[in-house]
């Protein structure tokens, strides 16, 4: 079984979604796919959280602008038995619970800080939530999870990490089916705090963890990140026209460039996966042929 993540960009558009749906498509079963949020939509939920703090409430109009934007997606790429159930889930998701919380940010001047927090870490979980929920419907043996149910962090002298015996036990009971087959969505990034039940999540960038999380839990043969460039460049190929793929790297090697800021693989992905040697490919979904890069020993 392998764990294949897929990035902001790669649920982005019809487009990439398509070819998202493709390569799943060519995978055996069961397979666990971990998704981001739509690329952008993370930063403008927080965005929002801003304008609504200054209660400036055209942040309203923006959320109606994704809300097209999603209901979009799904008009192009859900299947058709399908569509009513997810376009009902995203309004159910924005009406009910996104649209209350941006009120209460910007009609409460004086909520206390450690609450703004809450609500806003509550609010920036909804880019996966949504976006699952449109990948969940592309495929007819698709299964959906919630990240929520199963992922722990507490805090610590280091602040808030994940609680993996905690993480552990959950994913084991929530994923006991895994093996009868079926395409499961999760959500990457978001998770709960294992005291509280507030909803956290594992910091900007973090689905990549989140995969390699269940990859390790579920002892996966394998981690395929799916992001928008043809592997694991010798540098950032937005800044360095002439980076080239790497074709090979040890999990060593690429620890090393991820902690240099190398942003294509969050720097806590690497070392579970390293444990249990498990293989680390890093592929594009606009360009699904090219070889991409593996991460082995
Ligand atoms: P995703 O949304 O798929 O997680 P990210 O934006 O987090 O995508 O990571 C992919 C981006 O990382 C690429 O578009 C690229 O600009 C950037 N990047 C930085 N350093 C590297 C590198 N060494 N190799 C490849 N991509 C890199
Ligand atoms: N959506 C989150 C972010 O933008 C997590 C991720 O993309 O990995 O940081
Ligand atoms: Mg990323």
């Amino acid at each position: 079984m392998k764990v294949m993540k897929f990035g902001g960009t790669s649920v982005g558009s019809i487009e990439s979604l398509l070819n998202l749906r493709d390569i799943v498509n060519a995978e055996s079963r069961p397979v666990v796919v971990v998704v981001s949020a739509m690329g952008g939509f993370t930063n403008q939920l927080l965005a929002m959280c801003e304008q609504a703090q200054q209660r400036d409430i055209s942040c309203l109009d923006t959320l109606e602008v994704a809300r097209k934007r999603h209901h979009d997606a799904v008009d192009g790429v859900v299947i058709e038995e399908m569509r009513d159930q997810v376009h009902a889930t995203i309004d159910r998701f924005i009406d009910e619970s996104l649209k209350p919380y941006y009120l209460a940010l910007a009609t409460n001047p004086r909520m206390p800080v450690d609450e703004i927090e809450r609500v806003c870490d509550a609010i920036v979980a909804h880019g996966e939530i949504l976006s699952s929920a449109i990948v969940t419907g592309m495929f007819q043996d698709g299964i959906p999870h919630l990240s929520l149910n199963y992922m722990r962090t507490t805090t610590d002298a280091h602040g808030r990490v994940l609680d993996w015996e905690e993480t552990e036990k959950l994913v084991k009971s929530d994923y006991a089916s895994l093996n009868d087959g079926g395409v499961h969505v999760a959500q990457g990034f978001i998770s709960r705090d294992k005291q509280s039940g507030d909803v956290t999540n594992l910091g900007r960038g973090g689905s990549d963890y989140t995969a390699a999380i269940l990859a390790t839990l579920l002892d996966a043969e394998a981690l395929e990140i799916w992001t928008d460039v043809d592997g694991f460049m010798t540098a950032d190929p937005r800044t360095h026209p002439d980076a080239t793929v790497i074709p090979q790297m040890t999990y060593e090697q690429a620890q090393r460039m991820c902690d240099a800021g190398a942003k294509v693989i969050y720097p806590p992905t690497i070392a579970p996966v390293a444990m249990k040697r498990i293989p680390v490919w890093v592929k594009n979904t606009f360009n699904p042929d090219a070889p991409g890069t593996v991460i082995v020993d």
